[in-house]
């Protein structure tokens, strides 16, 4: 192994530590418990796994707390993920299961990283601001950490979302894939895709993944899986294929396991059973976070980019 190697896998390790205390501090902090899946992918990129059984009585740290859909909160155990930490992660849950706010939980860790550098990439700006807002929420907030920090910008039409932290130097800053050429060459601890859906494919992540080789950083996916493209975290993130190990997958996450957001009301309007305006397909992947063969079958909701007929899509009208 090379020195410069020894000292990249150093740091490395170093941050990841790091990352993963400063967001158990948070979360007793700020007394946070997570949702099923939002724990799931947190926990792959700590190293970690849930073992789907509560955890030992006297655990002082094998277990984590989790919020469940009545909204009370159980002590879950945690066992180490036997392929280490998983450095590309996605959480495909249904609409508003709460994947803006955990992702920003999970980039709430770096600020205790010397010198962090973390992107959020949208489409546009605007698409970052859910995160970034959130975000800024748990850091520099008086209800959240409130860390001083040396810059903060929050004007999304601008194109300006940036937060400084002046005890470590770790930034968080917002980019627009529609002005991509400025992610060229900088070296990054993470990416965080918002909204990913909307990128032209994996080819963003591949365009941008040599920036998180020096730093062996991570990017992480939350979206709905709203376009065919995305199968590909489903395809590669459930551990059978050697050569993505380091790949996880959260999915099939019903919108329902969030009780704060969830509304009966809209998802009845949407049930196709209960005479709603969606498709099976469509309903599949929006309220019940379904991936398999129903994600490639979703075109129709978005923007009007893809549009679908008798001709290009009879199943949908067999039923
Ligand atoms: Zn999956």
């Amino acid at each position: 192994m090379s020195v410069a190697q020894l000292a990249s896998n150093t740091r490395a390790e170093k941050r990841d530590a790091l990352v993963t205390q400063f967001r158990r501090y948070t979360a007793d902090k700020l007394q946070i418990a997570l949702f099923k899946h939002q724990a799931d992918w947190i926990l792959a990129s700590d190293g970690f796994q849930l073992t789907g059984k509560p955890a030992h009585p006297h655990a002082t740290t094998r277990f984590i707390n989790i919020r469940n859909a009545d909204t009370s909160v159980s002590r879950m155990g945690i066992t180490e993920r036997p392929k280490g930490p998983a450095r590309v992660l996605a959480d495909l849950a249904a609409y508003k299961a709460g994947k803006s706010w955990s992702g920003a939980f999970y980039l709430a860790g770096f600020a205790a990283v010397p010198n962090a550098r973390v992107d959020l990439i949208g489409l546009q700006y605007q698409i970052c601001t859910p995160e970034f807002d959130y975000l800024a929420e748990f850091l520099l907030s008086d209800r959240g950490l409130g860390l001083p920090y040396t810059r903060y910008h929050n004007q999304p039409k601008s194109g300006r979302m940036l937060i400084e932290l002046k005890s470590t130097g770790a930034r968080f800053e917002c980019r627009s894939w529609e002005q991509k050429e400025m992610l060229k060459g900088q070296e990054r601890d993470c990416y965080y895709f918002c909204e990913a859906y909307m990128l032209p494919g994996l080819s963003a992540f591949k365009s941008v993944s040599q920036n998180l080789r020096k730093r062996q950083g991570s990017a992480v996916f939350t979206t709905t899986a709203d376009r065919p493209w995305v199968t590909v975290f489903h395809d590669r993130g459930h551990g059978q294929d050697p050569d993505f190990h380091d790949w996880h997958c959260t999915c099939g996450v019903h919108a329902r396991e969030n009780p704060y957001t969830f509304s009966q009301q809209e998802y009845n309007r949407d049930h196709p059973s209960k005479g709603g305006l969606m498709t099976r397909d469509q309903f599949a992947v929006a309220w019940e976070g379904k991936l398999g063969e129903y994600v490639g079958r979703v075109y129709n909701y978005q923007r009007g980019q893809l549009q679908f007929t008798p001709e290009t899509h009879p199943a949908w009208w067999a039923a």
